[in-house]
């Protein structure tokens, strides 16, 4: 097109030289009654394509720009020909003109450029921005370019801002931009995209994974802030997620899209550091949104309810207590387990909302059995790993106990051995604060996970929940036997009490009556049933 422009305006000014040559430089054209020197016309032609120029700087300046060189090319060639045939400099003027009016035009355009600049550029790292990537993107992707998607979080920045003040959060993200740029080596291009999000663009024949690898490892060093001259340092849990067009066709968007959600999968699964975006992935993102809007839900509307599970002493089968078990009833009646809504609570803060719910609830419902009877009798409460290991934790469960009530001594928790995970250490703290408020500790699911032993033996609990994966096992081999019979004894020396679980049969009741466990819970002697039930089973 601007060729043709450029075609055009030579063709009319040179038309407008020669016929002015002709003439002897005083042509005259008949437009209507109106009688225009031809030479006046040639100047009214370069001046609207200068006028054209500048429309178009407006709409597209690199365009707009390439416009005006054709235009000021044109004037000067017409110019150099006019001199040259009628040896008069009468045309000079006009493109002085041209000339002025293509500094103006480069003016204009070098503005245009800076602002564009600035739109598309994070002003703190100097990196390019959302819609700086998104224009590299679609660009490339336009021209048949394939390559890596990869987007980086940055896991515990927020709470450098928050803790130390946006100034220092600042000069942290020029740190992580320095250290994206260095650990990709240019192999690729990094993206500030907003918040604690960056992205990296590496083009096919890259080994992605590897830079990917580099980058998240050279950002989990830590990084050094000062503050008041004092420095501080801070640690980022960094994922990622990748999304490529080298083994798929995928638009632009679809790669941005896909990157996204191969993040937040990572983000969510926190023993994830790099995600590679599939189907499969995409599907278990949307159930897991799904399935936390209808906790929220669920919250909102009061969809909980809890059912009680007997404990019994093997000996005798007194009743021991109950373990609280939530569930979800829909309003189309339809029940959802905990096994379906609790890891995806666990994802998000709302299964602290589960946690303060389910215990306030059972709390109130057995507070007047607890009250009246001298009897030993638990209830036990499942608490998971992320709320035990809030710093208030015990600060609000104690507030539960003062508001309904609650003899604190006949409350036991249940947690796991993944609790004690918790690297800051609130939760060893949480446990202690309860313990001397006479609320037992329970280890679930023990027998499941990899805790060395050394360490199994000093954790503050009162009672070790055999898992029930353990006793499933427990008639196939002499091997299993000994292993629980090993546990068992453990326990007793770590001067817990001991409780089996999912026991179905009498058989598998037997065999942990001559092992010397204390406790039963399971099928065999009781399901989970309602409250009212579950009061009829007390009395
Ligand atoms: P868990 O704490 O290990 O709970 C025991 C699960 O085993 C319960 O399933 C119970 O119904 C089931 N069970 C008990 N005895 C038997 C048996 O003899 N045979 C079989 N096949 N199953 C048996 P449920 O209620 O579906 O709970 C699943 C998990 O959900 C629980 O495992 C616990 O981790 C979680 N959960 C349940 N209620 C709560 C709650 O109120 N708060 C939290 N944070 N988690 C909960
Ligand atoms: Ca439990
Ligand atoms: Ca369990």
């Amino acid at each position: 097109m601007l060729y043709l422009i450029f075609a055009v305006t030579f063709a009319l000014v040179i038309a407008c030289i020669m016929i002015n040559r002709q003439m002897g430089g005083s042509a005259l054209i008949d437009i209507g009654a109106l009688s225009i020197p031809v030479s006046a016309l040639n100047g009214c032609i370069q001046t609207l394509s200068f006028a054209g120029c500048f429309a178009l700087v407006l709409i597209d300046y690199k365009r707009g720009f390439r416009l005006a060189i054709i235009t000021l090319v044109t004037s000067i060639a017409g110019s150099v020909m006019a001199i040259v045939m009628s040896k008069s400099a009468a045309s000079l003027p006009g493109t002085l003109n041209c000339v002025i009016n293509f500094f103006s035009c480069l003016m204009i355009s070098i503005q245009f450029k800076k602002s564009k600049l600035a739109e598309i550029t994070d002003r703190i790292t100097g990196l390019k921005n959302r819609y700086g990537f998104e224009d590299i993107i679609f660009r490339r992707v336009r021209s048949g370019k394939k390559g890596y998607v990869v987007y980086i979080h940055l896991g515990g920045f927020l709470d450098i801002n928050t803790n130390l003040g946006r100034h220092y959060g600042d000069s942290a993200l020029v740190e992580i931009a320095r250290r994206i740029r260095v650990a990709i080596n240019g192999m690729g291009s990094a993206f500030k995209i907003e918040g604690a999000e960056f992205a990296l663009l590496i083009p096919e024949g890259q080994d992605c994974r590897k830079i990917t690898d580099a980058v998240i490892a050279y950002l989990e060093e830590p990084i050094i802030v000062e503050k008041d001259g004092i420095p501080v340092k801070c640690n980022l849990k960094v994922c990622a997620g990748v999304a490529n067009n080298v083994d798929v066709v995928a638009r632009a968007d679809t790669l941005m899209r896909n990157a996204d959600v191969a993040m937040n999968y990572a983000i969510r699964y926190e023993d994830k550091k790099i995600v590679e975006y599939d189907e499969n992935i995409r599907r278990e993102i949307l159930h897991q949104i799904e399935m936390e809007k209808l906790v929220k839900e669920a919250i909102e509307n009061d969809y909980f309810f809890l059912m009680y599970q007997p404990q019994f002493v093997i000996s005798g089968k007194y009743l021991r207590g109950f373990e609280t078990l939530i569930r979800m009833r829909l309003p189309d009646g339809s029940i959802v387990s905990p096994g379906e809504f609790i890891p995806v609570a666990e994802m998000s803060d709302l299964i602290i909302n589960i946690d303060q719910y389910v215990l306030r609830k059972a709390m109130l419902q057995f507070k007047q059995k607890c009250i009246e009877s001298d009897d030993f009798f638990v209830v036990s409460v499942n608490i998971s790993a992320k709320d035990v290991a809030m710093a208030d934790f015990a600060d609000r469960l104690f507030a539960i106990i003062d508001e309904t009530g609650f003899p604190a001594e006949k409350l036991e928790i249940e947690i796991t051995e993944y609790s004690f995970a918790d690297t800051m250490g609130n939760t060893v703290n949480n446990i202690n604060r309860l313990r001397e408020r006479g609320i037992m500790i329970a280890l679930d699911d023990f027998g499941t996970g990899y805790t060395s032993l050394s360490q199994l033996l000093n954790l503050p609990v009162n009672l070790l929940k055999i898992d029930k994966s353990l006793i499933d096992n427990i008639e196939d081999s002499e091997v299993n036997r000994d292993f629980i019979k090993t546990v068992i004894y453990m326990g007793h020396l770590m001067d817990c009490e001991v409780i089996a679980e999912g026991v179905e049969d009498d058989n598998q009741l037997n065999l942990l009556h001559e092992m010397a466990c204390d406790f039963v819970q399971g099928f065999v002697w009781g399901r989970p049933m309602e409250y009212d039930r579950a009061i009829e089973l007390c009395e």
